[in-house]
């Protein structure tokens, strides 16, 4: 995938999901892209959604989307050579973040060590009620590698699944597909209420998303994790309530209207714009009535499904 470059620190940007404007994490700078930029985003938010269907031609799909991949290479201090093969890349404030077919790599920048040591630490603290060990787990971040590089900074590498994708590379959704996304995280912020944790970036940027089997992790911007009940640079009580409207932002900038539509049920903007409830726990079964408000009964629909063909059929 292309990068743009940021015109104020030169960073990697991100994009909004409509594909209109250019934002960078790093410095803060947003502009709004011309129609060519946006044309092609567009096109590739398209191909991401496709390359989720599961069929005979999915694998030559995925080949031709990492075809358009970029190499970076990164020399250890002990005069290994790292080569990164990366679908996509942008500028955090204290790294640069890599996406490949199975891992995620976090360039830490100079004087911020420290950012991924912390990473790691909070990462490895992570504990999960026993019954779901095993699956949750697969939903959060696994450090498999930390090398320091030639030049005195960090790379941390951690794992993701072939398959698992940021959440912005697929553009805007349906209200179904915001629907089953909410569910997954909605149980990520259990996990976190259980592990006393409120983490500050739940977004399109540190979700990542499966949609050919609907599950969504939260691998990103763990060096930026907190304890409840500590405080904010503003001075802020940290609470569950910052994980839950972290989830509602993310749902919100996904959707493609703002109206009531069949896709866009009332239920789902109402859940979207109500306040979370008290703790992650009570906000799920919240959610799960909402849900059902929506859709009704829950069905399993693939992402390149159009409205039509849930619509226009009826339950067998
Ligand atoms: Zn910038």
């Amino acid at each position: 995938m292309r990068d743009l470059s940021c015109k104020n620190c030169g960073g990697i940007m991100v994009y909004d999901v409509s594909s209109m404007t250019a934002y960078c994490r790093y410095c803060g700078t947003s502009y709004v892209l011309d129609h060519k930029d946006t044309d092609y985003y567009k096109t590739f938010y398209r191909q991401m959604v496709e390359s989720s269907a599961k069929d005979e031609n999915s694998k030559e799909r995925d080949d031709r989307l990492w075809d358009n991949a970029s190499v970076i290479t990164f020399a250890t201090t002990e005069g290994q050579n790292i080569e990164l093969r990366y679908l996509y890349s942008y500028s955090d404030k204290c790294c640069d973040v890599y996406v490949t077919r199975r891992n995620i790599a976090f360039h830490f920048r100079k004087g911020e060590g420290h950012k991924a040591e912390y990473m790691r630490k909070m990462v490895s603290s992570l504990d999960y009620p026993s019954a779901d060990t095993r699956t949750l787990s697969d939903f959060f971040p696994r450090v498999t590698g930390a090398f320091v590089l030639d030049d005195g900074t960090m790379l941390v590498v951690i794992n993701k699944r072939e398959g698992e994708y940021p959440l912005r590379l697929f553009g805007k959704l349906g209200g179904r597909h915001i629907a089953w996304v909410i569910s997954r995280l909605e149980n990520l912020c259990c996990v976190l209420e259980y592990n006393g944790l409120v983490h500050p970036d739940i977004s399109l940027d540190s979700v990542y998303i499966n949609p050919n089997n609907h599950t969504a992790c939260l691998y990103c911007n763990w060096w930026d994790v907190e304890r409840m009940n500590t405080r904010d640079v503003k001075g802020e009580l940290l609470s569950s309530a910052d994980n839950l409207l972290g989830l509602r932002k993310t749902a919100e900038a996904l959707l493609k209207t703002d109206k009531v539509t069949e896709d866009t049920p009332k239920a789902l903007l109402e859940f979207i714009r109500s306040s979370p409830r008290v703790d992650a726990y009570e906000d799920f079964a919240y959610w799960d009535d909402m849900l059902i408000r929506a859709f009704g009964k829950r069905k399993f629909i693939k992402m390149e499904t159009t409205d039509s063909d849930v619509y226009g059929k009826e339950d067998s």
